[in-house]
Order: structure tokens, then C-alpha cells, then sequence
């Protein structure tokens, strides 16, 4: 068996279409969604991500901006930045690029989000209304995963669902969202035991811990789909050519840019025994963007109280 690739670039794009039709619909009634992206420091995964999203708005109509701020900034300088756009009518998505600098305190700046332009989800009251599945902002990958697997016609409801990692930004939200849609879900983490054999349980896996390549055809039920969430940069060439060594266009691409992408699933390995999986890049990384955009447009009708 060799697995099918899901295309997140080509769902992505079909969703940040729908996204730009509301944003025109919007703007014919004079509304203009409004992104603000804050940045501290010079942390250069940070910038390429933070320029993207920029880049993204534009494209689609949103109104966007980034604000730069020194990696020396205080927490309460940030609380006071955070606050002006919170009062900001224009701002409809207020934006904290993560990871901040060590001396700030990163949990009371993500709360000080207005929970209305919190487009990130991670505001507590925003916590809380997904855990009891009540109207309001979600992560933008987890909900990301379920639109792709929603629009690529995978079913859940009744299936027993693994997700690897348990963070607040990726595992724990998906697996929340996918209980919502009637799977059984078990969550998986570093202390887990048996892990190959609890993951074998799985028809719809999760890799979300950013260790490269660990999930093997030995963690897969064959037949089962695999979504692959993590993003890692590999540079030896022997570790390369055992992710990518049947497929000469990877491998010709980390020859020219010395380094390759590659998320926590071993994709050799893996597409011998999955019926579906997402390739990375080009998986769930494009789903990301368009569910921030989305959820920008969300959160202006939202604070209008629009329909959404
Ligand atoms: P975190 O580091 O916050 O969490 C990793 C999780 O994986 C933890 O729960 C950890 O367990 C678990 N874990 C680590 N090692 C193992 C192991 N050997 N076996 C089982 N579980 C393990 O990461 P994030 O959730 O923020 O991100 C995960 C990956 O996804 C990263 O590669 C990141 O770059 C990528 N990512 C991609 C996005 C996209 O748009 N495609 C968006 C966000 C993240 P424990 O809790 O016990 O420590």
C-alpha cells in the first residue's frame, strides 16, 4: 500500500478563497477586518512566520500590521501595547507571536487579550468555551486539522482518534475538537507507556511532539490516516536520506538548501502502511494560516454581532 497525500496547500487556498469573499462582503458594508501581529525580538522562525501571516492578510483584503518590539521589552511595556489594541476599533485580531523572551511573562499577556480579538485562541475564556463546546475562537492548527480532514471526507464519529503531544496550543484543543465530532480519543505524551502499541489502536493518528521522524510504520495500523503536525529542520544528509531517499525531488532540494523539512512522522516509513496521510510542508502548515485569517474575519463579525 502506498498512502495518499492530503493536500493542505490546496485546502488552504480553497479556504482563504472563502475567507476573501467575506472579507468582501464585509468591506461592502464598510467593515474592514483589521490584524495586528506583535513581535519582541529578533527570533528569525518568529519573523519568516509573523511575515507570512502579514502577507496572507494582504492578499485577502484583511487590513494588517505588525508591531516590532525590542526583545528587552518589560511585561507590563507589552500589557500596555496589548491594551491599546485591545481598545483599537480597527483591530479586530490582536496577534502574540510565540515564543517570547524568557523575562516576560507570556501567560498574563495572553490573557490580557481582549477574549473578542484573541484570533489565536489561547485566552482562557476562549479555553473554556472549547472545552464545553460553546461559540468562540479556536487554535488555529487544531481547528485547521479538523477543517482538512472535514473537507478531505475522513470520518470521526465512533473512530478511536491518537493524538501524540499534549501541548495547549496543538494537542490538547485537537483532541477536545475531535471528542466534539464523536471520536474516542486517547491523548499520548512523553510519559506514556507502550506508545507503538497504543498508537496502533489509532484510525485517524496525530503526531504533534517536534521530534523528527519518530512515528515509524511500527506506531500505524495499516489503513489508518496520519496527520503529521510537526516541523523540523534536519541537516545530515544520512538522516535525510532515510526520510527522503525514494523521492529525488527531496532529496535534490536539500542538496541545494542544506537542510529539509521534515515533521514527526518518518514519511518513508510511514506511506507504506497509512491510506492517507499529510506531507510536510505543504500539510498542515497552510491550514494554520488560512484558520488565522478565518478566525480574523470571525472575530470582526463576532464583535459586530454579525452571523458568522
Ligand atoms: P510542545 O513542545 O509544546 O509539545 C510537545 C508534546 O509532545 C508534549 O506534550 C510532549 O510530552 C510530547 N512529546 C515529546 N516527546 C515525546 C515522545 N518522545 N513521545 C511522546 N510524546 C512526546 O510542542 P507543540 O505542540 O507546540 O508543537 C509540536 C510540533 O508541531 C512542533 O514540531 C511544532 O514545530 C509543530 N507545530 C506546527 C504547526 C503547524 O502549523 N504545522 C503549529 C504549531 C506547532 P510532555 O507533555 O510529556 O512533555
Amino acid at each position: 500500500m502506498t498512502a495518499e497525500w492530503i493536500d493542505g496547500v490546496a485546502i488552504g487556498e480553497a479556504i482563504k478563497a472563502e475567507v476573501a469573499r467575506d472579507v468582501e462582503i464585509l468591506r461592502e458594508r464598510g467593515i474592514v477586518p483589521g490584524l495586528t501581529a506583535v513581535l519582541v525580538g529578533e527570533h528569525p522562525a518568529s519573523k519568516i512566520y509573523v511575515r507570512n501571516k502579514v502577507k496572507a492578510s494582504h492578499q485577502l483584503g484583511i487590513r494588517s500590521e505588525q508591531r516590532e518590539l525590542d526583545a528587552s521589552v518589560t511585561s507590563s511595556g507589552l500589557l500596555r501595547v496589548v491594551d491599546e489594541l485591545n481598545q483599537r476599533d480597527d483591530v479586530d485580531g490582536i496577534l502574540v507571536q510565540l515564543p517570547l523572551p524568557g523575562h516576560v511573562d507570556a501567560k498574563a499577556i495572553l490573557r490580557a487579550v481582549s477574549p473578542d480579538k484573541d484570533v489565536d485562541g489561547f485566552h482562557p475564556l476562549n479555553v473554556g468555551r472549547l472545552c464545553i463546546g460553546a461559540e468562540g475562537l479556536r487554535p488555529c492548527t487544531p481547528v485547521g486539522i479538523l477543517e482538512m480532514l472535514r473537507r478531505s471526507g475522513v470520518p470521526l464519529q465512533g473512530t478511536r482518534a491518537v493524538v501524540v503531544g499534549r501541548s495547549d496550543i496543538v494537542g490538547k484543543p485537537l483532541a477536545l475538537l475531535l471528542l466534539h465530532q464523536h471520536a474516542t480519543v486517547t491523548i499520548c505524551h512523553s510519559r506514556t507507556r507502550n506508545l507503538p502499541q497504543v498508537c496502533r489502536e489509532a484510525d485517524l493518528l496525530v503526531a504533534a511532539m517536534g521530534k523528527p521522524g519518530m512515528i515509524t510504520s511500527d506506531y500505524v495500523r495499516p489503513g489508518a490516516v496520519v496527520v503529521d503536525v510537526g516541523i523540523n529542520r534536519v541537516s545530515e544528509a544520512e538522516r535525510v536520506a532515510d526520510y527522503f531517499g525514494d523521492d529525488p525531488a527531496r532529496m535534490e532540494d536539500f542538496q541545494k538548501k542544506g537542510y529539509a523539512l521534515v515533521g514527526d512522522v518518518h514519511p518513508r516509513s510511514v506511506k507504506r502502511v497509512a491510506s492517507r496521510m499529510t506531507p510536510v510542508p505543504g500539510g498542515v502548515g497552510p491550514l494554520t494560516i488560512a484558520m488565522l485569517m478565518s478566525n480574523t474575519v470571525r472575530a470582526a463579525k463576532l464583535r459586530r454581532g454579525l452571523q458568522v
